[in-house]
């Protein structure tokens, strides 16, 4: 199977590119390049929320719309919890079951720990797959709880953000961070009280966050996803979100994710290629013990192992 393959939406072939990127198979890389220059396109869109407050029912019924628009559609489930898939993730599959017979459709569950317990940087090249298949849109789901989900944030156009009425997981429970990353708030299972006052407070924090003249105003849509509610106010406000962001802004957002895109990966392998460097001398284990009985202190001990390691960068050939 090939780029070819991909690029003409065939299913089989991007499972399998994409089960490369979450194993590390090492030709994974050369065939994510191949396919960049084809993306682009998709209007990636996050729907962050605590668990249980809808997100997948949200899911499933605005991918029901959107197909009724015949808009092509690609989802990737972030479990931030574990590398091995959950119980959780089978449940989000199963709410979205009904969409998996479609061919307009491709759903994908991702660990964003790999094995080493560090950011597994996949989820960017599993949208770059999607991108690259033509899907018109990318609904990426995520719990919101780490550092992982401000990356994933920013690697989406239209960031949506799930709360619930009531006190315990309501609008309290909005991390500072999430605030201001959300183009849309949402307040789910709005058949339940509280739910007017619940958008009113949100609104009112949203107030206290500072808009430049012109930028765009995040509104507050009330949704009841169980009983179809609300949905279709929530699609109108993402495509009022895709126009207000134009070329211009779309645009800026793709030279963005390059740079992050290359500090994400510089770092991830630097680190793995140092820690490799030490554990194949014998150094890593050795040092850690030091650090733990105090005989070497942390700050010297990375500025020693940084300039070890730089100096067999060579500045005159930066590529
Ligand atoms: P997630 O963990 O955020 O993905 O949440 P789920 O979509 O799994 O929903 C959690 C529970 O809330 C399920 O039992 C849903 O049926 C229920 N639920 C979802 N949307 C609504 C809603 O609008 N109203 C009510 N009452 N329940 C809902």
């Amino acid at each position: 199977m090939s780029t070819e393959d991909i690029l003409n939406g065939n299913i089989r072939a991007a499972a399998r590119l994409m089960r490369d990127v979450e194993d590390g198979v090492p030709s994974f890389p050369a065939e994510i390049s191949k396919l960049v220059p084809h993306t682009g396109r998709a209007h990636i869109i996050g729907i962050t929320g605590s668990p249980g407050t809808g997100k997948s029912t949200l899911l499933d019924r605005l991918i029901g719309l959107m197909r009724e628009k015949e808009k092509t559609v690609g989802v990737v489930v972030v479990d931030p919890t574990s590398p091995f898939t959950g119980g959780a993730i089978l449940g989000d599959r199963l709410r979205m079951q009904r969409h998996t017979t479609d061919k307009g459709v491709f759903i994908r569950s991702l660990a964003t720990r790999d094995a080493m317990g560090g950011l597994s940087p996949s989820t960017y090249d599993i949208v770059t797959i999607l991108d690259a298949m033509g899907k018109d849109v990318i609904l990426i789901e995520t719990v919101g709880a780490g550092q992982d989900e401000t990356r994933i944030a920013e690697l989406a156009h239209t960031n949506i953000v799930v709360t619930i009425p009531g006190t315990g997981d309501g609008i309290q429970a909005i991390k500072a961070g999430i605030l201001e990353s959300g183009d849309i708030f949402v307040i789910n299972k709005s058949d339940h009280p509280g739910s007017e006052m619940a958008a009113a407070d949100l609104e009112a924090m949203l107030g206290l966050r500072t808009c430049p003249e012109g930028s765009w105003q995040p509104p507050v849509v009330l949704t009841a996803a169980l009983h179809d509610r609300g949905l279709k106010t929530l699609l109108n406000e993402i495509i009022k979100h895709r126009s207000y962001l134009g070329d211009v802004l779309w645009h800026r957002h793709r030279e963005k994710q390059i740079e992050n895109r290359f500090c994400d990966l510089l770092r991830d392998r630097l680190f793995r290629e140092i820690k490799l460097m030490m554990q194949d001398r014998g150094h890593w284990n050795p040092l850690l013990e030091s650090l733990k009985e105090g005989r070497t202190d942390i700050h010297q001990a990375v500025d020693r192992v940084i300039a070890h390691a730089l100096k067999s960068y060579d500045p005159e050939s930066p590529e």
